[in-house]
């Protein structure tokens, strides 16, 4: 009966005719009333899972997630389709919260969005109790797990949902996950017995490539000469997403960059662009592509190798969601190696980190006992200056303590450009008329500035003035020196937020059980994706076993490795040559090793 319902659920609201994979499983099984851990790969319909048993169940379904972005797309889906959700947002006083859950009571809301912080407070739980929650879902679990490439110490508490809801089911939610982080998933979010449904990690229409070359960028223009539609390069950086994007540009072709840097409009315009195939080159870092559904990407270059196998397939799965053939190329040569070998050795002293906390309060002025919820912006090579240590370094002691739970490290907030008016419009009558006008103009869209800061949107200002940017914030500083009003411009640097109160030093610490895990597991992941870069096996093999998929073990016959040319044809080696092609160009395209191409001299 359930099941005939979540079909209808699922035509009514989606459209379409029936599930894809496993969800008809996983919401089957749940719609019985049990927990349930759902493995399912980028693009694998994951939200479906909880959102169509969410609309059939009665009361409304708790939704957790990390990231508010991630959140505010999915509610938006759900708008989009008619379905009320809620998502909190923001700080709460005691009434604001008493309203948001009468709201959501009484409003018909079916799903309501909660980042795992919130389910610290204790007056947040108590309404969580009391209230008709039909269904739980824990969107990006691999987060719980301290062996994760993802952990977050905020979802350490997500089992208390367990224990105030004892008979609702909760679903588990993650993209492919190790071994070890299944199942401190099942014990963290105290579910021992849910059942697990994991799709396999193989991909037939998927050809994968990892190839070492010197020269990435020669390759990169040969590659990019053959490879159809559209596509995506995934580089490290934000400045290396930006100049190759320029050198690509500069080369007639259709590319540009995105990343968490760009302002809001600038990303929805990229991203509409590339999703209408206006655009057919995306230069991004990990940025991009999340809650993006895009069916005819056909390919996806890494630039630079990543981090862990879990980035690496996340990635490679934004190719060929539509069914058709899909190839992922990953670039590297000896500073990739050098780079994840240095990432082994060089790893930060917990010490030295305790000490930079320290600084850092120090410089912010943040007591002992006070700072929590509050957010810090700094500029990180200025900070790394100031305490003479690499920006490297600095990073690594910020992430070590983010990995503890003591803050939040956003590596670009915006502080938007804003102005204030100090003068009234009576006295712009004395000013050249041009002049006159344009602040009568900027009063209208921004009354409230006269009396303080406001927000403005400098592109629109400066083409409703019909200046470029820059000419209209020279004319902003000229008033400014006139005493008309004060402009603000815009800036940006990462911020800290803490978490909680700055703690006395001496419950300023790092547990070993927490520093081990830690270790062990960073030095684990870089050794794993150094040894898939050495391997001669199927790509498809050594992911499978890495994600603990041991039954799947046969070559795919389409990765580089399975096509490895072990005797490449003499007569073509020296046809090419004789062209120009380079011994690089040759044992790239042949896919054999120069050892195989020395023996023709
Ligand atoms: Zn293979």
């Amino acid at each position: 009966m359930s099941k005939k319902k979540a079909l209808d659920v699922l035509k009514t609201y989606w459209g379409y005719p029936g599930f894809r994979g496993l969800q008809e499983d996983i919401i089957a099984h749940l719609l019985s009333g049990h927990d349930t851990i759902g493995l399912l790969p980028t693009g694998g319909g994951k939200s479906i899972c909880y959102q169509v048993p969410g609309l059939v169940l009665p009361g409304v379904t708790l939704v957790i997630s990390p990231l508010v972005a991630l959140m505010s797309d999915q509610q938006k889906g759900l708008e989009d389709r008619g379905i009320k959700s809620y998502h909190f947002k923001g700080s709460y006083t005691p009434r604001k919260l008493d309203e948001a859950f009468r709201n959501i009571r009484f409003g018909a809301y079916k799903f309501a969005f909660v980042a795992p912080e919130r389910l610290n407070s204790e007056l947040f739980q108590e309404y969580i109790k009391h209230a008709d929650i039909g269904l739980i879902a824990i969107d990006e679990a691999h987060c719980i797990s301290q062996w994760g490439f993802d952990f977050r110490p905020s979802y350490l508490n997500v089992h208390i949902l367990r224990t105030l809801k004892p008979d609702v089911p909760v679903l588990a939610l993650t993209a492919s996950a190790t071994p070890r982080v299944k199942k401190d998933l099942a014990e963290a979010l105290l579910i021992p017995d849910a059942k697990v449904f994991e799709d396999s990690i193989r991909r037939n229409n998927l050809h994968l490539h990892i190839k070492f070359t010197p020269n990435k960028e020669r390759q990169l223009f040969r590659l990019l000469s053959r490879l159809k539609g559209t596509g995506i390069i995934y580089a490290k950086t934000r400045r290396s997403c930006e100049s190759l994007a320029d050198l690509l540009k500069n080369n007639s072709h259709s590319a540009d960059y995105y990343h968490a840097g760009l302002l809001p409009d600038e990303k929805e315009q990229r991203q509409k662009d590339w999703l209408s195939n206006d655009l057919r080159i995306i230069v991004s870092t990990t940025a991009f592509g999340m809650g993006i559904d895009k069916s005819d990407v056909n390919w996806v270059v890494h630039w630079d190798v990543p981090d862990t196998l879990e980035g690496y397939y996340q990635e490679v799965g934004r190719v060929g969601r539509g069914g058709q053939e899909a190839s992922a190329y990953l670039l590297f040569h000896q500073q990739d190696v050098a780079r994840l070998q240095k990432g082994i050795t060089d790893l930060p002293n917990p010490m030295h980190a305790l000490e930079f906390y320290n600084r850092f309060c120090s410089r912010f002025q943040i007591a002992v006992g006070t700072g929590e919820d509050t957010s810090y912006p700094f500029s990180i090579v200025a900070m790394a200056n100031d305490f003479k240590m690499s920006v490297p370094v600095a990073l690594s002691y910020i992430k070590l303590l983010q990995h503890r739970g003591y803050w939040q490290f956003q590596e670009s907030s915006q502080i938007w450009p804003a102005l204030e008016f100090t003068s009234k419009p009576l006295a712009w009558e004395k000013l050249e008329r041009q002049d006159g006008e344009m602040l009568i103009q900027l009063l209208r869209l921004y009354p409230h500035a006269i009396h303080q800061p406001a927000r403005i949107h400098l592109k629109k200002c400066a083409a409703m003035a019909m200046l470029t940017p820059e000419q209209f914030e020279r004319r902003l500083s000229y008033f400014e020196e006139k005493g008309l009003l004060k402009y603000l411009p815009e800036t940006s640097g990462s911020s800290i937020t803490l978490m909680d109160p700055r703690p006395h030093k001496k419950h300023l610490h790092f547990p070993k059980s927490f520093l081990d895990s830690w270790l062990h597991s960073k030095v684990e992941r870089a050794q794993a994706m150094l040894s898939l870069l050495k391997s001669e096996e199927c790509i498809f093999i050594e992911l499978s076993r890495y994600f603990g998929q041991d039954s799947n073990l046969q070559a795919c016959g389409k990765c580089n490795r399975c096509l490895h040319d072990h005797y490449p044809d003499e007569h073509k080696v020296k046809q090419l040559l004789s062209k120009g092609d380079t011994i690089d160009d040759i044992w790239f395209d042949l896919n054999c090793s120069v050892d195989e191409l020395r023996k023709f001299g």
